[in-house]
């Protein structure tokens, strides 16, 4: 299932992508299921199986152009970041895969949806770089959870842009300034259910800025794996409902390019990755 959050000009509003069109699961399940997709996922397998009722009873009432797509997730209680975690991206830096995972955060409040700009102040960054990455949302609060059973917990994926200031990343003894400017953390476009994921881990994923392909992978290359990862972490701090798990980055970012490469005003950026869609994001310096 490909679950969305929309809206028609006001409030949000939740949906399933069907047959390129959207059903309103809001008005087809008559307000028995939330239109905030935090609250439907900690709603459970209650929720997602009317949902799915839904998607193969109800022909979709609205074309996907008459609808503004927004963010699958917007208040989560955290954005768990995931860094050094393709083997390309270590091999590009020179430096030695790291032994554990490298965790950092981006705050929510950086979270936008597909279409809407990546903004920042020249006068504060200069770097701002691009990363292509596959998101983890979750669908039940995990705590000391292993590594057999982590994706039971897992509710689908969606694509994250982790956008980057990377002087302020490399400037600041450690990252989450740098990382967590708002609008650095486009989600989009679709919250896949984990049934239409068989594998995350052999999907290819891409990024590209105006007509470039700057980062082409696959998952494939991750060394800490999702399910590694989400038995280290709760045996860290507790995953809620809707909290989102950013896999980390391939090769091919700005930084480490010769030249650089970094966004400016006027770029557009998109990610693609196998299976969940694109996520397209304008780039606009604000003064
Ligand atoms: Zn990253």
């Amino acid at each position: 299932m490909k679950l969305v959050r929309f809206t028609l000009g006001e409030g949000a509003r939740l949906g399933i992508i069907h047959e390129n069109g959207v059903i309103d699961l809001t008005r087809a399940s008559d307000g028995h299921l939330p239109a905030d997709m935090l609250t439907f996922l900690q709603q459970g397998e209650a929720a997602l199986e009317l949902a799915r009722q839904f998607e193969h009873s109800t022909p979709p009432d609205l074309a996907l152009s008459e609808v503004k797509l927004l963010a699958p997730i917007a208040n989560p209680s955290k954005v768990v970041a995931i860094g050094l975690n393709y083997m390309d991206h270590c091999r590009e830096q020179k430096v030695e895969p790291p032994k554990a995972p490298l965790i950092f955060s981006k705050f929510s409040t950086a979270i936008i949806g597909p279409g809407e700009a990546i903004r920042w102040d020249p006068a504060l960054t200069s770097q701002v770089d691009f990363e292509a990455e596959l998101a983890v949302v979750m669908g039940r609060t995990a705590r000391n959870v292993t590594e057999a059973e982590a994706l039971d917990y897992v509710a689908g994926y969606t694509i994250c842009h982790d956008v980057s200031a990377r002087d302020l990343q490399f400037s600041d003894g450690q990252w989450i300034r740098g990382k967590s400017l708002d609008t650095f953390c486009p989600l989009g476009p679709y919250l896949v259910t984990t049934d239409e994921v068989p594998d995350p881990h052999a999907l290819a994923i891409r990024c590209t800025v105006n007509e470039t392909v700057l980062q082409n992978s696959n998952t494939s290359e991750m060394i800490f794996r999702i399910p590694y990862l989400i038995a280290y972490i709760t045996r860290a701090f507790t995953l809620l409902p809707g909290d989102v798990i950013t896999t980390g980055t391939p090769d091919g970012v700005g930084v480490f390019r010769k030249p650089k490469i970094f966004l400016k005003d006027g770029d557009v950026v998109t990610i693609e990755i196998e299976g969940l869609g694109q996520l397209t994001n304008p780039c606009q310096e604000e003064r």
